[in-house]
């Protein structure tokens, strides 16, 4: 989807409060319903379905004409459209650039402040899960879906702004957090590719070596990465030194599952260094010793996992966002798969055609971004057979 800046300058007043007014309304109704539009921003009613014609014009809203009554709901656009606003009103940003990712889950710009320095805008999109497991998660997510996807969104962005934020200020190498606000993640811009892009390095020995150190020092930390992965770990251009991003999916090594997790993340390593650079090492780290280590650091107050809980995030919201990640990604697919055939998109396009509302979607059915590793606890007997 695009995304433009321009949109930032011109807009009225009026059609802002018709917008902030379809986004509060949205919290109760998944179609927010015109009388309700009009009572909330307090406008008056013939002026109110103009303002209304015309941020459907620009996308910001979409009419749903439903059995019961017509109304609005605000599209991703109207949602990018007010955390870009709420940026910039900040003069954290100011201006747009390219897309740079797209995931399944999240989209990446470049963007840049007044002074034309540039950083990264993340933009979380949870409602747009893979389009394959939709038919079998569709109980799950129910007929609340269309409404859950800003909150999901939200949450994510606060989860990951959080734990950003703890890492980045105990030194752990990852992108500097710059501002946020409801699906959205400003931060610096590493110049970098990701590791899956690079087929050589000077010496593959070492870099497992800082990949594993950073691993065990998350863990001591109380933290374990959970999509430690070629996709998530960048590396500088200059200094070929590793960069980690991609938060969303953290959890505490007080976790249930956390030994596997652990195990996963370490797996990931491994198995991406033997096959793309033939490197295999019989060293790497077990959850069983950094256990007994960081129940010490517990009582010192090291804990990140307890540092982020106290920032904000509540361990509610940690729960929501946790049983939706897992419901959505224990049913990805797990092999790379570079070349989705053509039969897997048909069926994605068809998906969306089904679910209508979401058609800004469509072009990122084609995203390759599928880790190699296993997506949860559940798939564990089928990976480690390999
Ligand atoms: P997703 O949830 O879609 O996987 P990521 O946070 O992993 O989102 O980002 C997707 C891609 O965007 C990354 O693989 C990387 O290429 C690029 N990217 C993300 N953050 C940055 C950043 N701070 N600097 C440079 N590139 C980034
Ligand atoms: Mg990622």
């Amino acid at each position: 989807m695009k995304l433009d800046a321009t949109d930032l300058r011109y807009i009225t007043s009026d059609e802002f409060r018709v917008l902030s007014a379809v986004e509060i309304g949205s919290k109760n109704h998944e179609i927010v319903p015109t009388p309700l539009v009009v009572q909330i921003s307090g406008l008056r009613n013939g002026g109110v379905n103009k303002l209304l014609g015309s941020l459907a014009k620009r996308n910001l809203v979409a009419r749903v004409q439903n059995a019961k009554y017509d109304g609005y709901r605000l599209t991703y656009g109207g949602y990018d459209y007010l955390a870009m606003r709420a940026l910039s009103k900040r003069d954290s940003m100011y201006s747009v650039g390219n897309q740079i990712g797209v995931g399944k889950e999240a989209d990446i710009y470049i963007v840049a402040d007044g002074e034309g320095s540039e950083m990264v805008l993340k933009l979380h999109r949870l409602g747009r899960v893979s389009f394959r497991t939709i038919k079998e998660k569709r109980d799950y997510l129910g007929k609340r879906r269309s409404a859950s996807w800003m909150y999901m969104s939200r949450l994510a962005a606060q989860k990951e702004w959080a734990f950003m934020k703890v890492l980045y200020e105990h030194d752990f190498p990852v992108p500097k957090p710059i501002d946020h606000a409801r699906h959205c993640i400003l931060m610096e811009a590493i110049d970098a590719y990701p590791l899956r892009q690079i087929s050589d390095v000077p010496s593959p020995g070492r870099l497992y070596s800082k990949l594993m150190d950073i691993i065990v020092r998350l863990a001591d930390s109380g933290l374990i990465h959970c999509d430690f992965n070629e996709f998530n770990i960048l590396i500088r251009r200059d200094s070929g030194e590793p960069v980690v991003i991609d938060f969303p999916q953290m959890v505490s090594t007080s976790h249930e599952n956390a030994e596997w997790y652990f195990n996963r993340d370490v797996e990931c390593i491994r198995t991406f260094f033997r096959r793309r650079f033939k490197y295999e090492s019989a060293l790497y780290p077990r959850f069983q010793s950094i256990k007994s280590e960081d129940d010490d650091k517990e009582s010192q107050g090291f804990r990140l996992d307890v540092m982020v809980a106290a920032s904000g995030f509540a361990r509610k919201d940690q729960k929501t966002l946790e049983e939706y990640m897992e419901a959505v990604k224990g049913g990805e697919p797990r092999e790379d798969n570079d070349t989705s055939s053509e039969e897997e998109e048909e069926e994605e396009e068809e998906e969306e055609e089904e679910e209508g509302e979401d058609s800004q979607g469509s072009e990122d059915a084609s995203d390759d971004e599928t880790g190699s590793c296993p997506r949860g606890p559940q798939d564990i007997g089928a990976e480690m057979a390999e």
